[in-house]
């Protein structure tokens, strides 16, 4: 894998920012677009703009082809069995709250459990607190290792056979830790609960297979994996969307519209109302193709390769913390930290004044930074188009910044 190559195909990339060249460091949060994927966009409202899976003219049949194909894409890339079993959403929150409306409210009663982990993002917390706040159930946490892995042992624990609904994060957007959820779905199979998984920050950085994950639901946004914002998937195994109601309705997602009641589209239309993001559904599509062009396993080992480079030198930084395990290989390349003294904000508003771009804040997932006892921490995700030498500023930025904030002197 060219990192370098690859880079040319992201001119966004080559700017500077604040008189210092750019090292985009917050791809958990987006990523940035290939022209590839650029171009697709430009194309489609181009050439085919118009309304897919209605019109018989030219235009509305290759819009459809196209967007159909996308799906097809997508199907290949996580490995699906049927496109019938890939719906498109606006990302994986739409996705994960689907989950919990359409299926969650028909199958969790009250006095049931729905079991997450202290790791969530709020997108995977709050859907379920609103649901067992609806239906009466009981929303149970599993532990954390100290390392900052999800304890199975507790997991063990809490997956009784009470619960209906496990929905963790494949990787955490804080920590970068994976998790392993082929075990989790056998533990939650054994109980007949459904698996869900939050893929937000694993679909872009690893290869998937949601059949060998066993997942039930499998959710995750375009706009992490070099696609446009606004769209996303929600993949589910077919036995359970023909159960799941439809949470949005009106045009496309109908069979028939009699005046007192309708009757729905075949899967996995049934679930998509209205209009959807063509341009974006198709753009994924490209996006797809671009990763693939890499090999998700390239991907994968590069990332980790390059925390595996950076980890140790922040760890050697005098006064630094950074939460989750330490090994590389349980790694995506998120990594967050805290400096002694220092603000995450400040640092990283240092930071851009030397043109790094870092997250800094509570990252969408309070109840994990309250379980660290952190208010909120600074964050450095890396993507395959970042280099050694974007981890080497990474380090650089933050020396300087502790010595304008009086920190490094004796
Ligand atoms: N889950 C995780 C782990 C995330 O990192 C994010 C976004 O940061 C989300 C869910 C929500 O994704 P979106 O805002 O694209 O719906």
């Amino acid at each position: 894998m060219d990192a370098l190559k690859l880079r040319e195909d992201f001119p966004i990339l080559f700017q500077t920012v604040n008189d210092e060249p750019l090292v985009y460091l917050d791809n958990a949060a987006t990523t940035q677009k290939p022209k590839q994927v650029l171009d697709v966009l430009k194309h489609y409202y181009e050439l085919d703009n118009a309304n897919v899976h209605r019109g018989v003219h030219t235009l509305a049949e290759r819009a459809t082809a196209d967007y159909e194909a996308a799906r097809e894409k997508v199907r290949h890339f996580i490995n699906a069995k049927e496109n019938a079993e890939v719906l498109f959403t606006r990302g994986t929150t739409t996705g994960l709250n689907w989950v919990a409306r359409g299926l969650g409210e028909k199958i969790v009663k009250k006095g049931d459990r729905i079991v997450i982990s202290q790791m969530e993002h709020h997108s995977n917390i709050v859907p379920w607190q609103e649901l067992a706040h609806k239906v009466g159930a009981e929303l149970v946490y599993i532990d954390l290792t100290v390392e900052g892995e999800l304890d199975l042992v507790d997991a063990k624990k809490k997956i009784t056979s009470h619960t209906k609904i496990v929905s963790i994060a494949h990787a955490s957007n804080v920590m970068g830790v994976i998790n392993p959820i082929e075990q989790l779905s056998a533990l939650a199979h054994e109980v007949g609960a459904v698996m869900v998984v939050d893929g937000a920050q694993s679909a872009p950085h690893m290869a998937l297979d949601v059949q060998a994950l066993d997942a039930d639901f499998y959710a995750f946004s375009g706009h992490k994996m070099c696609g446009p914002t606004g769209i996303g998937v929600l993949y589910g195994k077919r036995q359970w969307l023909e159960v799941m109601d439809p949470v949005e309705f009106g045009g496309e997602m109908i069979d028939f519209v009699y005046h007192d009641h309708s009757t729905w589209a075949e899967l996995p239309y049934k679930f998509e109302a209205g209009t959807p993001n063509i341009a974006g559904g198709i753009a994924l599509g490209a996006a797809i193709d671009y990763l693939e062009a890499i090999g998700m396993d390239e991907i994968h080992a590069y990332e980790q390769a390059l925390v595996e480079y950076v980890l140790p030198k922040l760890l050697a930084i005098d006064g630094v913390t950074v939460y989750g395990p330490s090994d590389p290989e349980k790694h995506t390349g998120v990594i967050a930290f805290n400096i002694d003294g220092l603000h995450p904000h400040d640092l990283a508003t240092a930071l851009d004044m030397e043109g790094v771009a870092v997250r800094a804040g509570h990252h969408c997932a309070q109840p994990l930074l309250k379980y660290l006892a952190v208010q909120s921490t600074a964050r450095a995700s890396f993507y395959f188009y970042n280099t050694k030498e974007d981890a080497d500023r990474l380090i650089e930025a933050i020396h300087a910044t502790k010595e304008f904030f009086g920190h490094g002197f004796i």
